[in-house]
């Protein structure tokens, strides 16, 4: 769903969308949507500030990812408001242009308007958690065997430490 800035500065557009997984492209292969994604919402212009463009509204999806640890599927959850900023790329006129950290909040867009695709699967990417687990407590790959080791202990975590001495050792030489 395209919002033309010529369309918003007419009125504020409004969005309800029903994604299934697939419509939006979230450009990371361990990451999948899990079921589909709402979102309603409002576009509109900032008041006062040229072609500046707010996305503001609400979403809900179930996003699926291989957890960092143990590459096992894990699910996560998000539900909630959001708030997006947009500013027309401007060319480069100076070398003045000073990002602050408000500012490195703020999105671009470039040409006549806003993708909501594209603007929801950045706020999707924001929600997520940095780390991506299974759970607190995941114990991960066993670096030596590749046994899932919250399925099963299998005992060769001394072997793992020997193992990172030894190279250490080679070092010295
Ligand atoms: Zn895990
Ligand atoms: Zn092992």
């Amino acid at each position: 769903m395209f919002f033309h800035i010529r369309d918003l500065e007419v009125r504020a557009g409004r969005f309800d969308v029903e994604l299934a997984p697939g419509e939006i492209e979230f450009l990371d292969p361990k990451l999948r949507q899990a079921g589909p994604l709402k979102a309603q919402g409002k576009v509109e212009l900032v008041t006062g500030a040229i072609g500046e463009i707010r996305v503001k509204g609400h979403v809900s999806v179930v996003m699926e990812a291989d957890c960092d640890r143990c590459l096992e599927p894990a699910r996560f959850p998000v539900d909630a408001d959001f708030e997006l900023y947009y500013r027309p790329v401007v060319e480069p006129a100076s070398h003045e242009i000073a990002i602050d950290d408000s500012e490195s909040e703020m999105g671009f867009y470039q040409g006549d308007g806003i993708e909501l695709n594209d603007a929801l699967r950045e706020y999707i990417l924001l929600a997520l958690p940095m780390q991506r687990i299974c759970r607190e407590d995941c114990k991960g790959i066993c670096p030596a065997c590749g046994q899932n080791r919250n399925q099963k202990d299998c005992g060769c975590h001394a072997e793992a430490i020997d193992d990172r001495w030894a190279s250490l050792k080679n070092y010295g030489r």
